[in-house]
């Protein structure tokens, strides 16, 4: 059974048709890497399966298998999403000032946890179970009480997604560009982070430019994007070609 199947998605921003036609079938346990150049709508796919408002899904469909059967995902909220365990990393993680990463974490875990029938955690017991997946993750234990994002350099807000990554446990997640900025030591850290974190039941989405990240996450599929359509699909050795290649006669 696929945890997430796409058809013949079609959807708009401001009125300019973006994706155009796009399918997907992600069963769980895989990790899919989805390339593509600038522009064909890499991060928009990835806005619109979390949920965000200002896109419109105009044709198509997409399903989300909770308690073994597939749901409408389009009729449920960002919010509602988030708690079925979908998570997005952003290309560009937010800053929220004034919230400590420990009470924003706490916020988010209690959230999913009590709509899934799990018990919520204090502030004491999620400060345990917080130092426990910095430690599983080779992380500074100082990243809990700074405040979200703040003057974190570019690699330590990608790590942070990866903790956030830790605590709620999604089953699906996609990873818009993680990669982007990182030096090849924060690749490294931000890579084991994901490779730690994976589990036969979850499913990873990753959205990269460079097979650069793919040599340290194998996918067990690499699929192209442009111009809205997922035009060509393969195994890691499709990411090596393009390396090489280019999109160019991918796409022609
Ligand atoms: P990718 O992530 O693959 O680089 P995007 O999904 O960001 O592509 O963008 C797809 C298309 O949508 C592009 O043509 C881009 O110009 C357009 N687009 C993205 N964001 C906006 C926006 N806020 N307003 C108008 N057009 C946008
Ligand atoms: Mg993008």
């Amino acid at each position: 059974m696929n945890l997430l199947k796409i058809d013949d998605l079609h959807a708009s921003l401001e009125g300019k048709e973006i994706l155009k036609g796009l399918n997907l079938e992600i069963k769980p346990g895989e990790i899919h890497a989805i390339m593509g150049p600038n522009g064909s709508g890499k991060s928009t796919l990835s806005k619109i399966i979390a949920g965000h408002p200002d896109y419109k899904v105009t044709q198509g469909s997409i399903n989300y298998e909770v308690n073994f059967k597939l749901r409408d995902l389009l009729s449920l909220e960002a919010d509602a999403r988030a708690r079925e365990g979908i998570f997005l990393a952003f290309q560009y993680p937010v800053e929220v000032p004034g919230v400590s990463n420990a009470e924003f974490l706490r916020a988010a875990f209690n959230a999913i946890v009590s709509h899934q029938g799990g018990e919520e955690m204090d502030a004491l017991d999620f400060d345990h179970y917080l130092k426990e997946k910095l430690r599983f993750l080779e992380m500074p234990l100082d990243f809990i009480n700074r405040q979200v994002n703040l003057d974190f350099s570019g690699g330590e807000k990608k790590r942070n997604e990866i903790l956030q990554m830790a605590i709620l446990a999604p089953r699906l997640s996609i990873l818009d560009e993680t990669d982007s900025g990182l030096d090849v030591d924060s690749l490294r850290l931000v890579a084991n982070g994901v490779n730690k974190l994976k589990t036969p039941e979850n499913s990873i989405v990753l959205i990269t430019h460079y097979q650069r990240l793919l040599e340290y996450i194998v996918p067990d599929v690499v699929h192209v994007l442009f111009e809205g359509k997922i035009v060509c699909s393969g195994d890691k050795n499709l990411a090596l070609e393009i390396e090489k290649r280019g999109y160019e006669h991918l796409i022609n």
